[in-house]
């Protein structure tokens, strides 16, 4: 007789019986993959690695695979949720705890101590966010493994306490980039930049996406953790460590986010040192902690966990390159690190020697793994803080300023207000809305006002969203940042954040609002979705009126252009029954659109055409044949540009250098945009050798003639930002920057939103109020000639001759007072656009989009 093979029933009761941990064999990543996650020359793919986890979850029940959306290409947002059998068992229950301890309205302090001694800590840590930083993403491969079969008793530990979520931030890079990288191996490519973004969008920007959450998978993230799991700590992985540090761990440097708990900065700096500890008992060198990466600006996809009473746990390890190997001589370190002296927060210096993509997948791997072993050893105390932080945001915000905003529903762009509040809402924010008129500050408010109170649990996050910023001024206060007794050194020019200084949403979005006098008391509503316009044709006549002021107005002109209706831009104000209209409103005739057309067209949009007869002057509006340039150079500027068009539904090409070389621009296109890359980069491109041929070099001087022809047969050519100095010097404009030569210590704006004016009878500003704000960031002033007869360039906004400052820092905003913003410049036939700000700025700027969406769509 043949044995049988299988095991009997009773050889496994024993078994069991025997090892009560026991758990059915998984297959090792090596065994799955055909290599270790970190391999030389290997990087798995996102499919790869999720048919891993996949796999994981089919032979253990100690892991779940779930789905958050789908990616901006298309594919499934898939997760891992790692714990316990018994844990995921009860995953519902976790979570409702996870959620009421969060957001702590009507729990008592005996509830919400019984609720910290049941629940599991949540912790969210996520990989490959920036994709061609490598190593987190593919560690994410061997914690899943490393959490699911480990039977020592750290591990064990996690699984009992801990609820680990496993997220790759950023699927579709994660394949873009090990599919750029596998061909070039062996070649003189392996490691050649990647020539396009590795998202359908934004690129590198995706981390500076979470206040606005314009990506898809931004909005995915947000609402996993805002409204399903409400995570108690949240790590983000990234790979740029200071050279020659190997790893930055938190606490970061100064200067610290007031609006923000101040247990989160305790959590942080308990959590960062834990991590320290694991790495010194690993004997990973070379951890440093207090250096580079702060936590001021709230928008990183880390940073908007602080402000929701979660600690951010950023960690950045030494950069790999793909999979190639690496290694680093002491003798190239930066010299005050040469000789290896130690200190506080650089313990274990990094002596230099080898670095593989295997050496940082170690690092990010003890790098979790330390996060996990403290979030089990503090589950209770980690569980309390978090509704002790939405406990007292709910009291402070009730007793003290700011009490709350108003916003008005009446807006000058309803559009913006409607993406504002779903923002809002996305993000977690309780907002409501006054079901009667109410008085404040001397202003009284109808019924339907928008009421969005400091009085909630993410009261940070209000706080960042609405209060004007006033950066610290390090040179201030070197107590915080040197030390508190001694002689502190005084920093010469101040000392800026590694971003951002000035975000206030509402201004940059072009949204009146006011700060709450008191707590209003009036009987409000909350709001559980945003408002949406009810579009529609009103009256009747020969011509349909729209103006510019809501956003949508543009792309229902495109619609209705592609209907075949034909569209034509007032010159004049005019006036039509009780309505007074301004210069650029769009008059319409139907043309071949059909009635049914016209009005899908509104409702869709949510405008509303309004008929009559209209004498008006008036200039044609034709569908714009739109061309976006785009380098190899992965301009992230180039990637919201065309987020910002698909989402208003206007049509473009792109247009590489080999297309702009070629010339004879002005058959294919009305309009070409340069998004905003320096003068260098549009030129010359990437140097020939560093990448395969074809994606080497720029424009060229050819390019620049080529682009000078078409605006001279023409068209019309729009610099965004640093572009602008392309044209000026290219086509030798006669334009000046009043900020050429400037010391940094005599003009300093580092990332801040000013008072900008706008000139309404100006075809560029049509639509726009006379005054408004624009974001600044190393921007340009522009200075027209003093004479330039009657071609001269014109101003479509300006700065005004006031203190400009509306959020953030300025110094030396006196020298760009009164000076030119924006210049619609005359060449030949055409015309060139010049932004000295960048219009755009990661698409946080609707207040201003209207002066980019006007040079597209014209009058022509
Ligand atoms: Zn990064």
């Amino acid at each position: 007789m043949i044995a049988s093979r299988r095991i009997s029933p009773l050889v496994l009761a024993l078994a069991l019986t025997a090892f009560p941990h026991a758990q059915p064999r998984v297959t090792p990543p090596a065994e799955a993959l055909g290599f270790e996650p970190g391999a030389d020359y290997h990087l798995a793919t996102y499919e790869q690695a999720i048919g891993y986890f996949e796999r994981l979850a089919r032979e253990s029940p100690r892991i779940r695979v779930l789905d958050m959306g789908v990616t901006g290409m298309g594919r499934p947002m898939k997760y891992a949720v790692v714990s316990s059998e018994a844990n995921l068992a009860a995953l519902d229950r976790h979570k409702d705890i996870s959620r009421r301890l969060t957001l702590a309205r009507g729990l008592s302090q005996d509830d919400a101590r019984r609720l910290a001694d049941e629940g599991k800590v949540i912790v969210w840590i996520d990989g490959g966010l920036h994709a061609t930083e490598c190593a987190p993403a593919q560690q994410m491969i061997q914690l899943a493994y490393d959490l699911v079969s480990g039977e020592d008793a750290e591990t064990r530990r996690i699984r009992d306490e801990v609820i680990a979520l496993l997220i790759f931030a950023n699927p579709d890079g994660m394949t873009l980039v090990s599919e750029w990288y596998q061909p070039n191996i062996g070649t003189p490519f392996e490691a050649s930049p990647l020539p396009w973004t590795y998202n359908k969008y934004a690129g590198h920007d995706n981390n500076r996406d979470a206040l606005y959450a314009h990506l898809i998978e931004t909005r995915n993230m947000m609402r996993a953790q805002f409204h399903e799991w409400f995570p108690e700590v949240l790590v983000n992985h990234h790979q740029g460590a200071p050279q020659p540090s190997r790893i930055f761990v938190p606490p970061g440097p100064e200067p610290t986010n007031a609006d923000v708990h101040p247990i989160i900065w305790r959590e942080q700096n308990l959590i960062g040192s834990a991590m320290a500890m694991t790495f010194e008992l690993a004997g990973q060198t070379g951890v440093v902690s207090r250096l580079s990466y702060d936590s001021y600006y709230p928008g990183y996809c880390t940073t908007i966990a602080d402000s929701h009473n979660c600690p951010a746990i950023l960690t950045e390890t030494a950069a790999s390159q793909y999979g190639n190997p690496l290694s680093s001589d002491p003798a190239d370190f930066p010299e005050a690190y040469r000789d290896l002296t130690p200190g506080r927060f650089y313990t274990s210096p990094w002596k230099g020697g080898p670095w593989r993509l295997g050496d940082a997948v170690a690092y990010v791997l003890t790098a979790s793994k330390g996060v996990l072993q403290v979030a089990a050893r503090y589950r209770r105390e980690l569980l309390w803080n978090k509704y002790v932080m939405g406990r007292d945001g709910i009291a402070l915000g009730a007793s003290e300023k700011p009490f709350g905003w108003i916003v008005p529903a009446d807006q000058h762009d309803p559009w913006a207000l409607g993406d504002l509040i779903e923002r809002l809402l996305l993000l977690g924010v309780e907002v409501h809305r006054a079901d009667a008129a109410f008085d404040d500050g001397g202003t009284r408010y109808p019924a339907g006002t928008y009421l969005v109170p400091a009085s909630q649990p993410f009261r940070a996050y209000v706080r960042e969203v609405f209060e004007r910023q006033t950066y610290p001024d390090l040179r201030r206060y070197p107590h915080l940042w040197q030390n508190a007794g001694g002689r502190p050194v005084a920093a010469e020019e101040p000392l800026r954040p590694y971003d951002a200084t000035g975000w206030t949403l509402p201004l940059q979005f072009g949204v009146e609002y006011a700060e709450m006098s008191r707590p209003i008391d009036a009987t409000k509503t909350r709001v559980e979705r945003p408002p949406v316009a009810a579009g529609g044709v009103r009256g009747e006549g020969p011509q349909l009126v729209l103006g510019r002021e809501d956003t949508r107005s543009y792309t229902a002109v495109i619609r209705l252009l592609a209907a075949g209706a034909s569209v034509a831009s007032a010159t004049e104000p005019f006036a039509l029954d009780a309505g007074r209209y301004p210069a650029g409103t769009f008059v319409i005739e139907a043309g071949r659109a059909t009635p049914g057309e016209i009005a899908r067209a509104a409702a869709e949009t949510g405008v509303t055409l309004v008929g009559g007869r209209v004498d008006a002057a008036r200039r044609p509006v034709r569908t714009p044949r739109i061309g976006v340039y785009q380098s190899w150079m992965a301009s992230m500027d180039e990637g919201w540009i065309r987020l910002i068009l698909d989402r208003l539904a206007i049509p473009y090409s792109r247009l590489t250098n080999d297309e702009v070389r070629k010339g004879g621009l002005a058959a294919s296109f009305d309009v070409i945009v340069l998004p905003s890359e320096s003068p260098q980069a549009i030129l010359n491109g990437r140097r020939a050798g560093s990448i395969p041929p074809r994606y080497a070099g720029g424009i060229g001087q050819e390019g620049v003639a080529t682009l000078r022809a078409f605006v001279e047969a023409g068209g019309v050519l729009v610099c965004n930002h640093q572009s602008s100095r392309l044209a000026i010097d290219g086509f030798d404009l006669p334009i000046a920057d009043a900020l050429d030569g400037v010391a940094p210590r005599d003009f300093w704006i580092p990332g801040s939103i000013l008072r900008t004016d706008f000139e309404p009878s100006h075809p560029l500003a049509y639509g726009l109020p006379e005054a408004g704000a624009s974001f600044f960031s190393g921007g340009l002033a522009l200075l027209p000639p003093e004479d330039a007869g009657g071609a001269a360039p014109t101003v479509a906004a300006r700065y005004p001759d006031q203190p400009l400052l509306l959020s953030g820092t300025a110094e030396g905003d006196e020298r760009i007072r009164g000076r030119a913003a924006v210049l619609d410049v005359p060449v030949g036939k055409g015309r060139v656009v010049l932004f000295g700000f960048n219009v755009i700025n990661r698409a946080h700027t609707p207040g201003v989009w209207k002066l980019l969406l006007n040079a597209l769509v014209g009058p022509s």
